[in-house]
């Protein structure tokens, strides 16, 4: 029991919208580092869930005739089904109206409370009801909200306030203490120079409305549905919970390594989430890394704007492994990228049927035709130039990996993957088997290519896994392999050598049949 914890979490997504392409991008990206962290040895704790309060969950609630609960229960299946689809192995998933949830809450503002971290006012100001969120008058623009431009109300309400502008200096010097505490570095820099710009106090308390947790010092309040929302990442681990396993829980797993958020979410997630941790004495996260927007032809990828295609309408047509694969390689993490349907097919024919998928098929079947699909003994002959370059690239392969990995940078981590896809490739071509395999003085030539092609597909396998979960488990199984989800030592793993001369090799259908493009 010596594994390291790793907890990583996506946002809890916001039960009024169903899974998008944004919202799926975060899960998966979180997926795969889960995915492969597992790989590594870790002990991973992956949380992903849904954010259940608020005004807005209430209004849609009354407009579909539903009491808020109903309403969250008949939007949740849309979630666990998508995620299902698309392979998230999450380990847990969190609902804020779940009585774990508000326990905890409870428990942290108690805390607040106590420390003396909250106080009463009066507030008065502009509302966003879509976004809940709160504006001064200097903030509007034209008298619209300034973040989706819509209608913005005027509250004036008794609330309750935490001393966020007490937290300025501190949070600057843990920023200063901790650079890899908000990354990427330009949203670092964003983080800074607001909070050089002074802090506010924050709003933690609505009373017009029931649908929240309410205060426990004060029940006419219930938490504003953001604050509610970012609780979901100590309460899920089991902060403030009275049951001793998910106490214990909160010990094993808590700060968490890593928070993946949208870039438009950082000010709560880099100032608000640490100042209030810092309020109750809990340590912060490692890293809250924010990525970019997925832009279709220059716009932001939302619902309202009508640009949004659904997952599962790419899942059907590319698969659920391809579907992860385009949007890992094609855009950066951490920077916006454009998606198209137009660039997906060419990364999957490109990429996945042509220097994948054809590189199993053609070795597969190449292993049946020679050998009876009998792995050939690991060649008794000193290795070529051309072998040694294979070698090369293959024993390069984890290190480059695991540095890509640790700066979430998923398109170096399978760039560094396929530069052993296409060196496999490459040495099929140059070494041609089936010329190898006209006379018997080069059959020992001909054992030796087949097995070193085959090692190749071994490892790259390994090293696809993370991203592309059923295909990899399909090579492993068609080299005669256990099941590759099984693997938690990735450096031993990978190490070459590790085909056994002796092991059957199954053909089998194409794993990414050509797409053509439908005019
Ligand atoms: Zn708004």
């Amino acid at each position: 029991m010596s594994r390291l914890p790793f907890y990583i979490t996506t946002p809890i997504y916001y039960v009024n919208s169903v899974p998008h392409l944004g919202t799926a991008y975060t899960t998966l990206a979180a997926d795969a580092l889960a995915r492969y962290r597992r790989m590594t040895g870790h002990d991973v704790f992956f949380l992903t869930g849904l954010d259940e309060h608020g005004q807005k969950v209430a209004q849609a609630a009354e407009e579909n005739g539903m009491t808020p609960q109903e309403w969250c229960d008949s939007i949740a299946p849309r979630f666990t089904e998508a995620w299902e689809m698309l392979q998230i192995t999450n380990d847990d998933f969190i609902r804020t109206t779940e009585e774990r949830h508000k326990q905890g809450v409870q428990a942290f503002w108690t805390s607040l409370h106590d420390k003396g971290c909250l106080y009463k006012d009066s507030y008065e100001g502009w509302y966003c009801v879509p976004d809940e969120t709160f504006y001064s008058e200097d903030q509007l623009e034209e008298g619209k909200c300034p973040g989706c431009g819509r209608d913005v109300e005027f509250i004036r309400e008794e609330n309750w306030f935490f001393k966020l502008s007490e937290f300025a200096d501190r949070l600057l010097e843990h920023y200063e203490a901790h650079p890899a505490f908000v990354q990427p570095e330009t949203r670092r820099n964003e983080v800074v120079s607001f909070v050089r710009g002074g802090l506010k106090d924050l709003s933690i308390s609505r009373t017009t409305f029931e649908w929240g947790v309410p205060l426990p010092f004060d029940e006419g309040h219930v938490t504003y549905v953001w604050i509610d929302a970012l609780l979901n990442y100590v309460t899920a681990a089991g902060y403030g919970a009275d049951d001793p396993d998910l106490a214990a829980r909160f010990e094993r797993y808590w700060p968490a390594q890593v928070h993946f958020v949208g870039k438009d979410i950082i000010r709560f997630h880099c100032v608000i989430w640490p100042a209030m941790l810092m309020a109750a004495g809990i340590p912060l996260p490692e890293t809250v890394f924010a990525h970019g927007f997925l832009l279709t032809k220059g716009e932001k990828m939302s619902k309202s704007k009508g640009n949004a295609q659904s997952p599962a309408d790419l899942v059907e047509r590319f698969g659920s492994d391809a579907y992860r694969y385009y949007f890992l390689r094609d855009v950066q993490f951490g920077a916006d990228g454009s998606i198209s349907m137009e660039s997906m097919v060419q990364r999957y024919n490109g990429d996945l049927a042509n220097d994948w998928g054809n590189l199993c098929s053609r070795l597969f079947n190449m292993a049946g035709k020679y050998f009876d699909g009998v792995v050939p003994a690991s060649p008794a002959t000193g290795p070529t130039e051309a072998d040694e370059t294979l070698l090369e690239i293959a024993a390069a392969l984890p290190q480059r990996y695991e540095a890509a990995m640790t700066t979430f940078d998923y398109v170096g981590a399978l760039e560094a993957t396929w530069d052993l896809i296409k060196e496999a490739n490459r040495y099929i071509e140059n070494e041609a088997p089936w010329n190898l395999a006209k006379s018997e003085e080069t059959l020992p030539r001909l054992e030796a290519v087949i097995y070193n092609a085959l090692e190749a597909v071994r490892i790259a396998a390994v090293f696809c896994a993370p991203v592309m979960p059923s295909t990899s488990a399909e090579v492993w199984r068609r080299l005669g392999l256990e099941d590759i989800h099984t693997v938690e030592d990735i450096r031993s793993v990978t190490a070459w050598g590790g085909l056994a001369a002796g092991s059957h090799v199954m053909k089998g259908d194409p794993l990414f049949p050509r797409i053509y493009e439908e005019e």
